[in-house]
């Protein structure tokens, strides 16, 4: 196994090799998960904890059965509640969390930095489930393993990300991955929703659905992320639809086998018809939710297996 870092923060690290180990060990967990006894005990004697500063339900919920299946002892805290309206530092909240000697804190956060800043104040593994519009590695990852599945590989693809690229922490996670595995990456948005320094990422941009959809194999939707807008950044959603929203008849612009993919949560109507999203010829959503288990068990496993050689190594017992 090519992976041996301590955190999973970030696609950003990552070699071509480390993505291989990741979606190969995923593979195996998709068909463990297929089965009717789904256990391991990968993380069995290990303590997760979830920590949401942000809403989450697939995530939340999809690393909650990941570390269940794998047989930890999984607690989930959901922090908007508690502490944080108590006025507690996101260090002191680590700290506190770390006098309980988790062994894996996964952890989503509203501010980009925020994971990375934690992941160096405790003595665990840390795996990010989202900072801000930072990075969502697990999401790219989950990504990467539907695309790999369904294509039957992951290099030399024409993938379009398309709506709100700037607020988006799956599109950067997945403009890393997609990039360092050779794929040829476009992006489709109003210019109001296209990152500052697009110059350098590396890939095409366009503000034509009918023009970047051209040929591409894999049409990737984001959701609006209102939340992370403090402006008007489009006239309206049903001008938004008209232009961006992907429906059948803006999809004949792609290769005729080209998948439809969204991170979800989706607003129907209004990135996407309803009925495309819903279309299992086309549309593999549903898969990436499947997916999205697989890596995190995956994810969670290779860190469990590096921390214990760490462990191992300054001679503390595991
Ligand atoms: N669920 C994804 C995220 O947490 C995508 C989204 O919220 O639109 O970033």
């Amino acid at each position: 196994m090519s992976f041996r870092a301590r955190h999973l923060l970030g696609i950003e690290h990552l070699t071509q090799e480390d993505i291989g180990s990741l979606l190969d060990l995923s593979d195996s967990y998709v068909a463990l998960n297929r089965r009717d006894m789904k256990h391991s005990d990968a993380l069995a004697g290990l303590t997760q904890i979830n920590m949401f500063f942000e809403a989450s339900t697939r995530t939340q919920a999809s690393f909650e059965l990941a570390g269940k299946r794998l047989g930890a002892d999984v607690m989930n805290m959901g922090l908007q509640a508690s502490s944080i309206k108590k006025g507690e530092t996101l260090i002191d909240t680590a700290m506190t969390l770390n006098a309980m000697h988790p062994d894996l804190l996964v952890v989503r956060h509203p501010h980009s930095g925020a994971v990375n800043l934690l992941a160096e104040k405790v003595n665990c593994a840390v795996l990010n489930a989202g900072d801000g519009r930072h990075e969502h590695p697990t999401q790219a990852l989950l990504d990467a393993l539907t695309i790999r599945r369904a294509k039957g590989r992951l290099h030399r693809l024409r993938i379009a990300i398309c709506g709100d690229i700037a607020h988006s922490r799956v599109a950067r996670s997945n403009i890393l991955l997609l990039g360092k595995m050779e794929n040829r990456v476009r992006l489709i948005g109003p210019p109001t929703l296209m990152p500052a320094g697009i110059a350098d990422w590396g890939v095409e941009a366009f503000d034509d659905m009918a023009e970047g959809l051209q040929d591409v194999d894999v049409v990737m939707m984001l959701r609006l992320q209102k939340e992370r807008m403090d402006g008007a950044f489009i006239p309206s959603e049903r001008e938004y639809y008209h232009r961006f929203g992907l429906d059948a008849d803006k999809l004949r612009n792609a290769a005729e086998d080209a998948i439809v993919m969204h991170p979800g949560p989706m607003n129907r109507g209004v990135e996407i018809d309803g009925t495309l999203a819903d279309d299992i010829n086309r549309s593999v959503i549903q898969d990436q939710v499947e997916m999205g288990v697989a890596v995190r068990m995956a994810a969670m496993d290779l860190l469990a297996r590096n921390l214990r050689a760490a462990r191992q190594d300054e001679g503390v017992m595991v």
